[in-house]
């Protein structure tokens, strides 16, 4: 199909706002999947998705159909919407050339609406504004039209549409159509074709999904990536029906994907240009390399899992462009990697994900942003791992990350929001309305406050109205101290944390009472100590686990008692003398949570 046929197009929007199901819509409008197959939000396929009910992972999919007498395909990629994974949305936007920009009409614009928009506008794609769920009572139209128009502008129409009961869902896909510009490649000059995303299959090795830009490519063609050079045979191009679907050739414009036959899953990386192996092209653009926020090791439960661990994250990195990770050593956890993350929820996802599609339970330590740490000898450490924080008496100072944020929330919960800013550290707040009820706060704080559960206060205190983004703006001399924990009189290294020296009573407090609860008992008393630079802040006791192992054993084996007896006796022995604290996985993200 010429390429003047083609549509490339995104939906964007905050979470919840029904990107997913308006792309139901879309399917069953163009009969791309059977009726009796259709399920509400089909592009979320990963089982995660589908049991959080978010979208996690940008997914493609290809539509026919005949507008005007005329056949078109339209490449639909559907995009998550919560800030952690707006790495995702940000590549989806480089591989189109418009978007819908989807607003709840009872919740109007969020924060995420606005971070998507000004992404699709650095893009220079075309923006379609559509209003969803004007079948819900609560919704207030003219409100949310209202607000649209101040951020995209007054001249765009504004489509008002239920994804639900399909009002409007027609039109808005013509609109599609009308307005959005068909790809302009050069169907004759050498392939290049943009990796967008990618993942692995055992049968066909790297897949890479591909937006072509420029000439063509087919199966068994000699391909190479122009970042390292490294050339394979296309195995199988295809295109997304969502699922894999083969087909001859893949044109200028389409999107689709290409199978590598590559077992090295290193060796590909989004943002990278496939070209021609003797007829190479210059590479495109690709994308910013994204810079992770909160770090935390992961740790095999046994060492000899390692390598286990390690193809695991490289192949769930494959499919998560935003995950860094590299190698390192505990003493008391061994060897393990530290991986860096866009936020809590991406960490939670990683985790979640290594479990459910390699089988992996790696032992997680806390979370932590990384800090600049200014050497007495001049020198300026970046540190992301407290484990390698220097002596208190090498370091002159300490500079932490901060961000600027954006909450958009219902002027009745404002007044809590704000209170929630000034007990995390945030400076410059100042407010502004963006309609009679509705309120945007902007202030800067410490990114290290906004890690914990802040996300989760902001929506607890706003019944869930309020949204967030945020920007990473740079380093700040802070006056911080680092705080140790002790177990047995062992330091638990992966527990250590930078605080603000003003705070840090109170944060080994609750760190030492929690633990209390959540470690569990063993065969000797524990003590939990909080310590910084040498003093104890605060203490707690974990009482002995008082158990008679041979409780079951009545009458007369005194042999067997005895053997059983020698075995406790052993069990606890091996456990003080490694110091060694069984720290079940979930604890350090318990551990976490604040409780203001
Ligand atoms: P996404 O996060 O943007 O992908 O949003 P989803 O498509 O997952 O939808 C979020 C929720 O809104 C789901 O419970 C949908 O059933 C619901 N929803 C989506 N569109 C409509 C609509 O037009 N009307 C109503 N009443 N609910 C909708
Ligand atoms: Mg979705």
């Amino acid at each position: 199909m010429d390429q003047k046929n083609i549509r490339n197009f995104c939906i964007i929007a905050h979470i919840n706002h029904g990107k997913s199901t308006l792309s139901d819509r879309f399917l069953e409008l163009t009969h791309t999947i059977e009726m009796s197959k259709m399920k509400p939000q089909l592009l979320d396929q990963m089982e995660l998705e589908r049991e959080r009910g978010i979208t996690i992972k940008l997914a493609p999919v290809q539509m026919k159909f005949v507008y005007k007498n005329q056949d078109y395909i339209l490449n639909l990629i559907d995009t998550p919407g919560h800030a952690d994974f707006s790495y995702e949305v940000s590549r989806s936007l480089a591989a189109v050339e418009g978007a819908i920009l989807l607003v709840d009409a009872s919740k109007g614009v969020q924060a995420q609406t606005v971070a998507h928009f000004e992404q699709s506008q650095k893009e220079n794609l075309v923006i379609i504004p559509a209003i969803n769920k004007i079948d819900l009572i609560s919704s207030k139209i003219e409100t949310v039209e209202k607000e649209i128009k101040s951020l995209v502008g007054e001249n765009l129409p504004i489509f008002k549409i239920s994804a639900k009961d399909s009002t409007g869902v027609e039109s808005l896909l013509e609109e599609v159509i009308e307005k959005i510009p068909a790809p302009k490649g050069d169907p004759q000059k050498p392939l290049r074709a943009l990796v967008f995303d990618s993942f692995y299959d055992p049968f066909l090795g790297v897949i890479a999904q591909v937006r072509i830009v420029d000439g063509k490519v087919s199966a068994r063609t000699k391909l190479k990536f122009l970042r390292n050079e490294e050339k394979f045979e296309a195995k199988e191009v295809g295109i997304f029906k969502p699922q894999l679907s083969p087909c001859p050739e893949l044109q200028t414009g389409a999107i689709g994907y290409i199978a590598t036959g590559l077992k090295e899953i290193n060796l590909v990386r989004v943002g990278d240009t496939i070209s021609e192996a003797e007829n190479a092209a210059q590479p495109l653009p690709g994308y910013k390399e994204i810079q992770p926020v909160v770090f935390s090791s992961f740790y095999p439960e046994q060492d000899k899992d390692f390598e286990v661990l390690r193809d695991g994250l490289w192949k769930l990195k494959l499919n998560d462009a935003a995950l860094r990770f590299e190698p390192e050593k505990s003493g008391t956890l061994g060897r393990g990697f530290r991986c860096g993350f866009l936020g809590l929820l991406h960490m939670e996802i990683v985790k979640e994900r290594m479990k459910r599609e390699f089988n992996i339970e790696p032992v997680i330590t806390l979370p932590s942003v990384a800090y600049k740490v200014h050497m007495i000898n001049g020198e300026i450490l970046e540190i992301s791992n407290l484990t390698h924080l220097p002596d208190n008496a090498q370091y002159s100072l300490i500079e932490e990350p901060w961000s600027d944020i954006e909450i958009i929330t219902p002027l009745s919960y404002m007044g809590s929001l704000m209170e929630l800013l000034s007990g995390r550290r945030a400076i410059n707040l100042n407010s502004d309305f963006i309609s009679g009820e509705k309120v945007v706060i902007r202030a800067q704080i410490p990114l290290s406050e906004m890690i914990s559960d802040f996300y989760d206060r902001l929506k607890s205190l706003s019944s869930g109205f309020a949204s967030l983004s945020y920007n990473i703006i740079g380093w700040k001399k802070g006056d911080l101290v680092r705080l140790d924990i002790f177990v047995a009189q062992e330091k638990v290294e992966a527990m250590s944390r930078i605080v603000p020296k003003q705070s840090a009573y109170y944060e080994g407090k609750e760190m030492v009472e929690k633990l209390k609860d959540l470690l569990p008992r063993v065969m000797f008393p524990q003590a939990l100590q909080a310590v910084v630079g040498g003093k104890v802040l605060a203490r707690e006791t974990i009482p002995a686990l008082k158990k008679d192992v041979t409780g079951y054993l009545y009458g007369g084996d005194i042999t067997r008692k005895r053997k059983l007896w020698e075995k406790q006796k052993r069990g606890k022995k091996k456990m003080t003398a490694r110091g060694h604290v069984e720290i079940p996985s979930d604890v350090f993200l318990k551990l976490f949570k604040k409780g203001d």
